[in-house]
């Protein structure tokens, strides 16, 4: 990895590290959501990054993919689980980084246990080693504290401008999971751990979007067209919010409906949020790390 690259993967891990820590000591009963998520994304900016992707704040049940709408009053409840995750990029290379806050002591055990999970994993990341190695470490970790690893969760690599660059590392061992960390290249591991089932499937609400396509040939409304050059030339193929777009575009009604427009004919992705299929308490933690030939280095930990 030439030398300017891995400055800026450094650059972006030591914003994100800095900011999820001050922003995870924000998270308290009572606090607003969207409050914890703006000063989050307006820290970022201030350190010198961009947002990766919306600040996710996910509460309980439900394990990633939520990030306050606009006029979003929910604040968080007595005794949650609360995951924090957190995306930096300086010039497109990425780091994403998560933590959970846990509000009642009988889920500091579950956390705990991802905790573990992602240290016993990062130990044994190196260059060559088989994907399938740290999904077993991180489902036998998670598995001795009595709790279930989310299977349909996982790690992934990262690419410039690519938050899922296509490898993913399970958090269960899979006999028939190919692949293994090559150096030069940059991945994220994040352990989730349930006291449910260990699965997540799609709720019914859209928080978060990404940019798939604009070449596609349909009939779009003046303001359809300058959303889309905007996302395109702001965010590329990065997620977004509509808390993103309202700052520029206005009209938080026309936006939303100009988004689910947008997203039915291809033009945008959507991710829904992930919520565990029976409704246990999720525990997610997440580092970024950049393997080279002779070491790793863990971009969003404390040196
Ligand atoms: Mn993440
Ligand atoms: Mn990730």
């Amino acid at each position: 990895m030439e030398e300017e690259v891995l400055k800026k993967y450094i650059e972006a891990g030591r914003i994100a590290r800095i900011v999820l820590e001050e922003a995870a000591k924000r998270v308290d009963v009572g606090v607003k959501l969207v409050d914890i998520c703006e000063y989050a994304e307006k820290r970022i900016v201030e350190l010198g990054g961009q947002p990766a992707f919306p600040c996710n704040i996910s509460v309980n049940e439900v394990a990633a993919h939520y990030t306050p709408r606009v006029g979003d009053e929910s604040t968080v409840p007595e005794g949650a689980v609360v995951k924090l995750d957190i995306g930096v990029h300086v010039d497109g290379y990425i780091a994403d980084t998560a933590t959970t806050v846990v509000l009642d002591p009988a889920y500091e055990k579950l956390a705990e246990a991802v905790r573990e999970a992602l240290e016993k994993a990062l130990e044994k990341v190196r260059k060559g080693v088989a994907f399938y190695t740290i999904s077993k470490t991180i489902e036998s970790v998670i598995r001795s504290y009595g709790y279930k690893p989310i299977v349909n969760l996982g790690g992934h690599s990262l690419d410039r401008y690519v938050v899922h660059a296509g490898e993913s590392i399970p958090n269960a061992a899979d006999p028939l999971l190919k692949g293994s960390f090559k150096a030069g290249k940059v991945y994220a591991i994040e352990p989730f751990a349930t006291t449910g089932v260990g699965y997540v499937e799609e709720g019914d609400i859209v928080t978060i979007y990404a940019l798939h396509q604009t070449k596609l040939r349909r009939r779009l409304t003046p303001f359809e067209k300058k959303m889309l050059a905007y996302i395109a030339s702001k965010f590329r193929t990065l997620p977004f919010t509509e808390r993103w777009l309202v700052k520029d575009l206005g009209d938080v009604d026309k936006i939303r409906v100009a988004l689910a427009r947008l997203a039915k004919m291809g033009f945008l992705i959507q991710y829904p949020i992930l919520v565990e299929k029976s409704r246990g308490i999720v525990a997610q933690f997440e580092h970024t790390i950049v393997v080279l030939e002779d070491n790793v280095i863990v971009t969003t930990a404390k040196e």
